[in-house]
Parts: C-alpha cells; sequence; structure tokens
C-alpha cells in the first residue's frame, strides 16, 4: 500500500461541501489503474471496473469536518461556526488553515487565558472562541479570507510505530483510501460484477453524496467503509461502544442497516481467509453513509466495515494500517465472490 498516496490525501484539506482537493488527489490516483474515473455534480468521484451484475458500489466519505468563517469583527478577529460534530474543547489551542482567496491563510484559535476567566466562566464553547489570522482589521481581513471561507486543523500526518499513523482527516479519508485500495486489488483479479469506488462527500452534514450516488449508479449492494471508536484506551466504556482495536481487523457491524446476507459472507471470507476482525452492532442509525444508501432506489444490500479509530473528530486521529489492509483484502475478496447468480434477498 502507498502510504505517500495516503499522506497526501489526508494531508489535503477538505471540510464538508468544499472537497475538491481530496477528491482531486483520489481521483489522479484512481486514473492509473480504473477503467473509468468520473465526478458528478454534488463532487462524488467514482473509479469505476466495467463487468456485468450485480452493480456494487463501495464507499468512503472524503470531506472532514472542519470549520466555515461567519463574521469578521473591526479589528479582523474572525468568527467561525463548525462544519460538522465539534468538541469546543479540541478546537482550543489549534492552529487553523483557511482556504484564504489566493491560498491558505494560517490562523490560530484564540481564547480568553484561564488566569483571566471567573471561576463561573465554564469550558468553552465555539461561540467562545475566534480565529486570529495577525491582522488589524476588517478590511485587510477580508483581502485574505471572505464570509464563507472554509478552513481545517492545521495537523498533517506523521507515522508512529506498529505501523500506526496519526492525522486530522482520517475520518474519514481512510474510508475513501480504503474502497481504492480494495479496487486496486480487484483491477488485477477482474471480478464478475461492476464494481466502482465512490468517494462520496458530505457525510459529516448530510450525506448527500452517498444520497445522490446510490442513485445515479443504481447498486445492488454496498459496501460502506468508515471509522469506529477503538476501546483500546484508558477509561474507554467497551459495554458502551463494543470492542475494536487498532489491529484488531476492521469492525463489521450487524444489524439496522446491515443486510444479513452481506453480513454473513463477509464473516464467512474474514473466516476462510484467517482475516481478524471484530464484531460491531448498529442498533438503529449507522452513523455512515449507509443510513442513506440502504433505502436508494428499491434497497441496496448494504455491508459496514469499520477501521478502528482513537480520538475521533480530533487533529490527532490514530489508526492502524494494518487493519486498513485487512480491510481493503476482506472487500475486494467479498466483490470477487459476487455472482449474477448470488441471491442477495433474506429469506
Ligand atoms: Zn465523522
Amino acid at each position: 500500500m502507498s502510504l505517500e498516496f495516503l499522506k497526501r490525501l489526508l494531508n489535503a484539506p477538505g471540510p464538508s461541501s468544499q472537497e475538491v482537493v481530496p477528491a482531486r488527489v483520489w481521483r489522479e490516483e484512481a486514473a492509473t489503474f480504473a477503467d473509468e474515473v468520473q465526478t458528478d455534480i454534488r463532487g462524488n468521484s467514482f473509479a469505476i471496473l466495467n463487468g456485468g451484475k450485480p452493480r456494487v458500489i463501495l464507499t468512503g466519505h472524503i470531506d472532514e469536518i472542519g470549520v466555515i468563517v461567519s463574521y469578521v469583527d473591526d479589528e479582523g478577529f474572525v468568527s467561525f461556526a463548525g462544519v460538522g460534530g465539534w468538541d469546543a474543547q479540541v478546537l482550543v489551542g489549534q492552529r487553523i488553515r483557511l482556504l484564504g482567496k489566493q491560498g491558505d491563510v494560517i490562523g490560530v484559535i484564540g481564547k480568553k487565558p484561564i488566569h483571566l476567566m471567573k471561576k463561573e466562566e465554564g469550558p468553552s464553547t465555539i461561540d467562545d472562541l475566534w480565529i486570529d489570522i495577525g491582522v488589524t482589521s476588517r478590511a485587510a481581513a477580508l483581502e485574505l479570507i471572505r464570509i464563507g471561507t472554509v478552513g481545517v486543523i492545521d495537523a498533517n500526518m506523521y507515522e508512529l510505530p506498529n505501523g500506526r499513523i496519526v492525522s486530522r482527516s482520517v475520518d474519514n479519508r481512510i474510508g475513501a483510501y480504503t474502497v481504492l485500495e480494495a479496487l486496486r486489488i480487484l483491477s488485477q483479479e477482474r471480478p464478475m460484477a461492476t464494481v466502482a469506488a465512490v468517494a462520496t462527500v458530505q457525510e459529516e452534514i448530510t450525506m448527500a453524496g452517498a444520497h445522490t450516488a446510490a442513485f445515479s449508479f443504481e447498486p445492488d449492494v454496498a459496501i460502506v467503509v468508515d471509522v469506529t471508536h477503538a476501546t483500546d484506551y484508558p477509561t474507554a466504556n467497551k459495554k458502551q461502544a463494543g470492542e475494536a482495536k487498532l489491529g484488531g481487523g476492521p469492525a463489521i457491524a450487524s444489524g439496522s442497516v446491515n443486510s444479513p446476507v452481506v453480513h454473513q459472507m463477509l464473516l464467512d471470507i474474514a473466516d476462510r481467509d484467517g482475516i481478524p476482525y471484530t464484531l460491531k452492532v448498529n442498533s438503529a442509525r449507522s452513523g455512515t453513509d449507509g443510513d442513506v444508501i440502504h433505502y436508494a432506489r428499491g434497497g441496496v444490500a448494504v455491508g459496514v466495515v469499520s477501521i478502528p479509530n482513537r480520538y475521533m473528530h480530533s487533529p490527532n486521529e490514530v489508526i492502524q494500517m494494518s487493519d486498513v489492509e485487512h480491510a481493503a483484502r476482506l472487500i475486494a475478496s467479498f466483490v470477487q465472490s459476487l455472482t449474477a447468480d448470488t441471491d442477495l434477498i433474506p429469506r
């Protein structure tokens, strides 16, 4: 697997609704082996291997959580809203990379120092924070950015021991990476199915990308790859979040949007091939693109495969690459097992 490609993908800033930078990186890589590479009006990217039935999509959302500029005051301090679900405590003390008018603009999250806070001033909310880009007036700020400029935390990828990596945007650039790696394997093995890896947009805010892709591609089957909470760190509660650990293989979900047929097929292949995995339960919504794919058109047989991730929605999301490799191999073997006669109806 190419860590060089992964690094370019993770470092590319692409908050939900403005995913063009990482999407271009993904499509460039896809063009080196896919039969066709396409994009659509919402910004989804498709890498396709032509074949017969069934039609399969492998989705990973390429957006990430970020910030959007909502107001600039007379002194040039920048107010912002969160794009996606932030813990405001995570934003405190961060550097921000804004996708400015003429290029990236670096700013810092400003906050009143603890020394000057009154007892009754509790933990910060986003409303208590601002971005300081070093200018001294509204006019100077608006030369660099505009209302609506988006940004991400300025934190790039590093390698850690044990084949682990840390980065912002792992949620869910790693899903978009995994499905493209699965397609890369399949491009050698040539499955009977028609299969598209899809880098979907806007999962963190509206799931619109998955919604439109599942309509336009008319899939029979979908494997959705996202991250899930690893529960192998101090204070983690397995009774609440289930069991998933770095290096334990992908988490294969059952319940809710998951097709029981696809679920069993994934388990059988993993057991047959000695691919490690853990089991995950979706009691209602899956919190992934699967939530809008499973009821597209006349219904889609969905399987959700997740990469265990520590410190979700922070600049320091940590995963282990062996879990990504195992997920890509599992998904490729699953697609390889599908024929026009595969019965996907639960009976
Ligand atoms: Zn997320």
